[in-house]
């Protein structure tokens, strides 16, 4: 069973006492809860206090809300808005065909 989160229009609050199945070890229930999230920042490692996240009261496994994920990297990122630059295109290998074929004369 796959449970949707959607809190788009929901405010937080809503979801105190919500649970999910945790996806891990499907036994636990996830629950909302708000822990110091951490993520690297170049060479800095920047704590984010109050992140809201799914933690699983059985494996202790967590989920970090995706909107507060992607809100975020947007603030983290110097990037934000700008269009990820492409992959390198990799060079085409076109057969070579060296010269015109010499046609067949009858
Ligand atoms: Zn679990």
């Amino acid at each position: 069973m796959k449970t949707t989160i959607n809190e788009e229009n929901s405010g937080l609050a809503n979801l105190q006492g919500v649970t999910i199945a945790c996806t891990d070890c499907q036994t636990g229930q996830m629950r909302r809860q708000y822990v110091t999230y951490y993520t690297w920042l170049g060479d800095e490692l920047i704590s984010v206090p109050d992140f809201p996240a799914w933690v699983c009261d059985v494996c202790g496994r967590r989920e970090y809300d995706p909107h507060a994920l992607n809100q975020l990297t947007l603030l983290l990122s110097p990037n934000a808005g700008k269009p990820t630059p492409r992959p390198p295109r990799k060079p085409m290998q076109k057969p070579m065909r060296k010269g015109p074929r010499p046609s067949r004369q009858e």
